[in-house]
């Protein structure tokens, strides 16, 4: 067999170990997704840009999290992203590198990501806040009430198609609820005509890695309503 074909063979049997290893037994088909062609003018001709809402952030002091934290996260990605992540706030490596979702739990988000046939830089990752809590610890009702305003601006600056909400804190604050996520994950919620799916957040499936096939059958819904939604623009 030609050289090249046993290395793609080879690439590909690796690729689908990882798969594997993740618990996803089923590949999806998938097309590149942006939300370009069907975003309704009007919310285009008035929605601020994500420049000028991290303009407007700042060196923000809005809460007390600024004293402690390095750097403030905005959030990055694809600004016309069909596919938003919201994940809780950053960690220590996020913190430090000034990016969302760059350490461990990170890295299975991207792999997330992959999974559906989708790049990191083709969705918009963002948080509920953008600045760490000391010791990673919980954020307080204070810092996210000071930064949910700037979460919600993003999500109107971007109008994705579907919010996949990473976690209790990202579900319960852009539902306004105080429903588990366990009950909350694979439903579909609405949030001013965005589909918002919240699913486990990745660090919660790096300690318990049996839950993978649930996020997997949630990223599969979000794929099947990004395809939907494809076909009908
Ligand atoms: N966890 C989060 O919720 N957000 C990050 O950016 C990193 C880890």
């Amino acid at each position: 067999m030609d050289e090249r074909v046993q290395e793609i063979i080879a690439d590909l049997k690796s690729y689908l170990e990882y798969l594997k290893g993740m618990g996803i037994e089923v590949l999806p088909v998938s097309e590149k997704f942006s939300n370009s062609e069907s975003a309704s003018p009007g919310h285009q001709a008035m929605a601020e840009t994500l420049e000028e809402i991290r303009q407007d952030l700042g060196d923000c002091r809005r809460c007390k999290l600024y004293r402690m934290r390095k750097t403030v996260v905005f959030g990055e990605g694809n600004p016309k992203a069909a596919l938003m992540f919201v994940g809780e706030g950053p960690g220590y490596d996020e913190d430090v590198q000034g990016r969302p979702f760059v350490g461990k739990a990170g890295q299975l988000l991207s792999k997330i990501i992959q999974s559906i046939g989708l790049q990191r830089k083709e969705v918009y990752i963002g948080n509920i806040i953008k600045c760490r809590p000391p010791q990673n610890r919980n954020p307080e009702p204070d810092e996210i009430e000071a930064c949910h305003p700037f979460v919600l601006r993003q999500i109107q600056a971007i109008r994705p198609k579907i919010i996949c909400a990473l976690g209790t804190f990202a579900a319960q604050t852009l539902l306004k609820t105080s429903i588990k996520i366990t009950a909350l994950r694979g439903k579909v919620f609405d949030l001013d005509g965005i589909k918002v799916i919240p699913t486990y957040h990745p660090a919660y499936l790096l300690r318990n890695p049996e839950k993978k096939r649930e996020t997997w059958e949630d990223m599969k819904q979000i794929l099947s309503l990004l395809q939907e939604n494809e076909s009908r623009d």
